[in-house]
């Protein structure tokens, strides 16, 4: 599958529909040629029109295109006809991290660790690439047939952000900075892998809270609490901590979260898990 190439709908196999988003549908396709299999997710005209997405569209599926790392989903080519943007992207047989995560409660270490350890250097590819805020969060994140975690945002992530506030209305993933509306760089997305290991371990966002205005204030504080779990150990709080922290200098890089000896302890070093 290249990019270079004109697709166009009478290409592809329509298999079935893989989900549903705020713009349109995703659908397991096959390219008939090759027998290649993709998701084929289909964004209506009038939808990027009416919200003006246009520009935003195209620049983010350019650097989607570009990007090729085995943590983040490919996305092949686009096309489009009188009415439709249709993107061929990756598949990912595995779904929705956070369907695993509603389904098991929490992860076990070893997979929050790898999950982690997978962002981490996903995380550090894009920012040797100048690439930054990914929207990352469970909705966002999707596993192949191996378990291997996939960033899946790339491209709409006014979308993704629009669904955020429409399914719960929070802003859990939030940098201080970022809630503040200061100016903020690379370290947003650290805070953000520190957001998501507690959600990983503990199955609930840390600053969650009954309203907007709440998790707002948890955030500013940095106001962290560590249930006592048994399941959770004090080296995972540990890097948790290193990254919840207010100051976006004095977080964590991304290369001592790889470091760290709980990523090392419980990281499976080929990013898969069951
Ligand atoms: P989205 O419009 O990106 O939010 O996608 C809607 C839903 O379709 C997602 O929540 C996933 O469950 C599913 N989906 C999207 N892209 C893929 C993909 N590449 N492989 C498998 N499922 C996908």
């Amino acid at each position: 599958m290249t990019s270079k190439r004109e697709w166009s709908l009478g290409e592809f196999e329509i298999g079935k529909p893989l989900g549903r988003g705020k713009f349109g549908r995703v659908y397991l396709a096959r390219e008939v040629k090759s027998k290649f299999i993709v998701a084929l997710k289909l964004i209506y005209k009038a939808q990027i029109e009416k919200y003006q997405l246009h520009h935003q569209l195209r620049r983010e599926m350019e650097i989607q295109t570009s990007l090729r790392h085995p943590n983040i989903l490919r996305l092949y080519g686009w096309f489009h006809d009188n009415d439709r943007v249709f993107l061929i992207l990756e598949y990912a047989h595995g779904g929705e991290l956070y369907k695993k995560l509603k389904k098991q409660g929490y992860l076990t270490e070893n997979q929050a660790a790898t999950y982690i350890a997978s962002l981490a250097q996903a995380l550090a590819y894009c920012h040797e690439k100048h690439v930054i805020h990914r929207d990352i969060k469970p909705e966002n994140l999707l596993l192949d047939h191996e378990g291997r975690l996939k960033i899946a945002d790339f491209g709409w992530s006014v979308q993704s952000r629009s669904k955020r506030h429409t399914m719960c209305g929070t802003l859990d993933y939030l940098a201080p900075e970022m809630v503040e509306h200061k100016a903020h760089d690379y370290a947003v997305d650290n805070w953000t892998l520190g957001v998501l290991c507690y959600e990983f371990l503990y199955g609930v966002p840390p600053f969650e809270a009954e309203s907007q205005s709440d998790t707002f204030r948890r955030i500013m504080k940095v106001d962290l609490n560590f249930p006592p779990v048994p399941q959770v150990s004090s080296e995972a709080k540990d890097l948790i901590c290193q990254l919840l922290v207010r100051d976006p200098s004095k977080r964590l890089s991304l290369q001592k979260i790889m470091d760290h000896p709980w990523i090392i302890e419980n990281a499976n070093p080929k990013g898969i898990c069951s």
